[in-house]
């Protein structure tokens, strides 16, 4: 397993707010020392021109303009570049997956939710839409990207929905933010679930937006991996416990498809362990 790690990413915070540098600091160092045969990766600045594959002129623009986004997307002194680091790693994990080695993009901001012209939801690129329409532009013919944050992937199913060789799919809290992802349309594959859903039904509804990865046959598996479907998330009411993440990786590993995943959301204390059983089930099946 390959980590992609920059350290600019835990160089932003805003007090009180729970996308926190201790994500992913906490994460790293539950890593290294568990999981010591994974080699870590520095990621680049995603260039701007690759940026645009799913991202205007406009957007790119605004992330340098000092004001807020929305009440929970601060601005933040080199969001851009940091953004951009995070880029960069969706990137590296793409060409890591497609050169057979599995990869994990270890790095904040998440990106699930800035559409093509707006940041919000603590994303402010879309680091998941944009290293899905790399891997079309490097060839690759068929890619899914799988979303199982806790939140619909909005600003994702924004930028790939006019693309058919990318297969969508997300299971989701519904009602819950950012309230949309309740139908499916097109390539777009999406299953709503009601807050307090039951694990077992919330498990079964994962294996079936799973059967659909594996029907689509991609050549590449992009995977959202966010860990706030997790029953102790602060900001979530949802029931996934620890031992379910290792399932969802048991799953990836049986597959074989290449496959890049990228942390999105997780605000638990508890994410280093929910983080380290989805590797449990991805590298030992
Ligand atoms: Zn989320």
């Amino acid at each position: 397993m390959i980590i992609f790690y920059h350290p600019d990413c835990v160089e932003y915070k805003a007090v009180g707010h729970p996308e926190r540098p201790e994500r992913v600091l906490h994460t790293a160092a539950y890593l290294e020392e568990n999981f010591p045969s994974f080699e870590w990766k520095r990621p680049k600045l995603a260039k701007e021109n690759t940026l645009k594959l799913a991202h205007t002129q406009k957007h790119i623009q605004r992330l340098l303009e000092p004001e807020a986004f929305d009440g929970d997307t601060p601005y933040y002194e080199s969001i851009y570049d940091i953004a951009r680091h995070a880029t960069g790693a969706a990137l590296g994990t793409v060409e890591s997956a497609l050169a057979g080695h599995p990869a994990f993009s270890l790095m904040r901001p998440p990106g699930h939710h800035a559409t093509q012209e707006q940041a919000m939801g603590f994303c402010y690129l879309n680091h998941i839409a944009i290293a899905a329409l790399y891997a079309r532009q490097q060839g690759v013919e068929k890619v899914v990207v799988w979303d199982f944050d806790v939140h619909h992937g909005n600003g994702t199913e924004a930028i790939l929905k006019e693309h058919p060789a990318i297969q969508f799919i997300s299971v989701h809290q519904y009602p819950g933010y950012p309230g949309t992802g309740v139908q499916s349309e097109g390539n777009c594959r999406n299953y709503p679930l009601p807050p307090g859903t039951e694990v077992g039904q919330y498990m079964e509804t994962l294996e079936v937006s799973w059967e659909e990865v594996l029907h689509f046959e991609p050549d590449l598996l992009l995977v959202s991996a966010g860990f706030d479907g997790y029953r102790g998330d602060p900001i979530t009411q949802m029931t996934l416990r620890q031992e379910d993440f290792a399932t969802l990786g048991q799953w990836i590993a049986s597959a074989d498809i290449p496959t890049a995943a990228i942390l999105e959301g997780g605000y638990s204390s508890d994410l280093p362990n929910l983080i380290g059983s989805f590797f449990e089930g991805w590298i030992h099946g």
